[in-house]
């Protein structure tokens, strides 16, 4: 889960070119613009990350006109994610502890984009228990994981905007989910229709192995098709091992779907020595989408090749979003 609002210390305050007015302060691994004097290095402050709603109460008013949502702008030529407020927002009585969770005490709640009718299905059950759901952390709140990995060689995915499919084969039984929800079998549903196009049923039987296949669900009718594709697809980014609850590492990932004869997420870097800084790690994923040179990317995934896991963290498998992808579509 995301703390979607902290307490979190100020860690720089950077003046921005040609702005007096305003600076760019850095907020765990964010960057946001602040108004000049308004914190002190160092200082702790709320700081409420993107895709947070505010609630309706007098101190958030200015986000009113959006919705109460806050979103990723540019002020000035600097990008903002966030918005920091003084520790005067808190209800009183809350503890003042570096990282502490405020998302509930302040009433925050997390925008989440509406499901078109063809991709929502009929439910059969909850999510399988067996199968993690698809989920990636944001490199922003990572620092302590990219400085333990720093230099581990990963390979480099292209995030691609669309929905989350799982199609598993389990003691010869096959399953179809979305995001959240095994999926009764249909004809109208996007995410069945796409099993039976790439042959998905037969060639896991054919395959033979409990394991399921995790991808991303593009084409026409999901996310805006922002890719302007001719029908839909999946493109795969995960194989998990059933039988050993694990995820394959990225040579067997690469070697079954050679088998299976299914497209992967576009991979775009197989040696990649970690960076440890975040600063860095965003603007790599500043490009363009390489299914359609005309539009962002959304971002990079970032895995270690052989997979890794941390007490805390869970599996070492990271997002940092294109910022210039949520200034043009958020
Ligand atoms: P957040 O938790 O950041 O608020 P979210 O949980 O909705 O947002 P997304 O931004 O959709 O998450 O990112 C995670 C999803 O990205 C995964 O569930 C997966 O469906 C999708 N995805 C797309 N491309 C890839 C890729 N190359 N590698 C891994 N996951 C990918
Ligand atoms: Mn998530």
């Amino acid at each position: 889960m995301r703390k979607l609002a902290s307490i979190q210390k100020i860690k720089a305050l950077d003046p921005i070119p040609d702005a007096d007015a305003i600076m760019r302060a850095t907020v765990l691994g964010w960057e946001l613009v602040v108004k000049k004097d308004e914190f002190k290095e160092g200082e702790l402050c709320v700081y409420c990350e993107i895709d947070s709603i505010l609630p309706n109460k007098p101190e958030f008013e200015f986000l009113k006109p959006r919705g109460m949502r806050i979103r990723t702008i540019r002020l000035r030529g600097q990008i903002s994610q966030g918005i920091c407020f003084p520790l005067s927002v808190l209800p009183e009585g809350t503890p003042i502890e570096e990282d502490l969770d405020v998302t509930d005490v302040l009433g925050v709640i997390k925008y989440e984009p509406p499901i078109p009718a063809m991709l929502a299905g009929v439910m059969k059950s909850t999510f399988p228990s067996f199968i993690p759901k698809t989920d990636e952390t944001r490199v922003q709140v990572l620092q302590k994981t990219l400085d333990k990995y720093q230099n581990e060689k990963c390979f480099v995915t292209e995030k691609l905007d669309g929905s989350s499919v799982t199609y598993y084969l389990r003691d010869e039984v096959f399953g179809v989910c979305s995001r959240n929800m095994e999926l009764e079998a249909d004809d109208e549903n996007t995410f069945w229709a796409v099993a039976r196009t790439l042959n998905v049923e037969e060639k896991l039987k054919s395959f033979g192995r409990n394991i399921a296949l995790q991808g991303e669900l593009i084409g026409e009718g999901v996310q805006g098709n922002k890719y302007a594709l001719k029908g839909q697809t999946a493109r795969f980014f995960n194989i998990y091992d059933i039988d050993k609850s694990a995820y394959v590492d990225f040579n067997e990932f690469e070697s079954i779907l050679k088998t299976l004869d299914l497209p992967s997420v576009p991979i775009l870097e197989t040696d990649y020595a970690l960076s440890n800084d975040i600063h860095t790690l965003i603007e790599k994923s500043k490009m363009r989408s390489t299914l359609n040179d005309k539009v962002w990317a959304e971002g990079i995934v970032i895995r270690p090749l052989e997979e890794r896991h941390e007490r805390n963290v869970g599996r070492v498998s990271f997002k940092a979003i294109n910022p210039e992808f949520l200034l043009k579509y958020e």
